[in-house]
């Protein structure tokens, strides 16, 4: 199946495969990708979307548009809209990596696949961001 509705993936899939400028960015088992998910383009398209009880005013979009796919960013092709971006995302493209959890999970991403080292970066980072400061 192929499609954008998370809420017919949640009700539907065993196994999801998110993907970005036409490669893999996560795969792994539906619960791990609502609830367990790296990836922080995953983590984008999950805050994009309303839900019961939501008191924000707006939704949250990602921000900036989707790269051409005949002219990618080099690095990462999620990195010009990522807010946890770092340096090496700029120049080296992550290869799917194996994140520890319940089944199989991989994500392409430079951030820690520990879970608790990874919010810690997301934090840091997404402050630096915020900051105006680019690492
Ligand atoms: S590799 Fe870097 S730019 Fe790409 S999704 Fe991960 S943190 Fe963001």
């Amino acid at each position: 199946m192929i499609t954008h509705d998370l809420g017919v993936i949640a009700d539907l899939a065993d196994d999801v495969v998110v993907m970005y400028a036409g490669a893999t960015m996560e795969k792994s088992g539906q619960s791990a990708m609502f609830y367990a998910h790296h990836h922080p383009y995953t983590e984008g398209l999950l805050e994009s979307l309303p839900s019961c009880g939501d008191e924000r005013e707006r939704l949250r979009p990602i921000k900036g548009q989707p790269p051409s796919l005949i002219n990618l960013p080099a690095g990462c092709p999620y990195h010009p809209r990522c807010p946890y971006v770092m340096d090496i995302c700029r120049t080296d493209d992550p290869p799917l990596r194996a994140v520890p959890g319940d089944g199989p999970h991989v994500s392409a991403c430079w951030l820690p696949t520990d879970r608790a080292a990874r919010e810690a970066a997301r934090v840091e980072l997404a402050t630096r961001t915020l900051a105006g400061r680019t690492l």
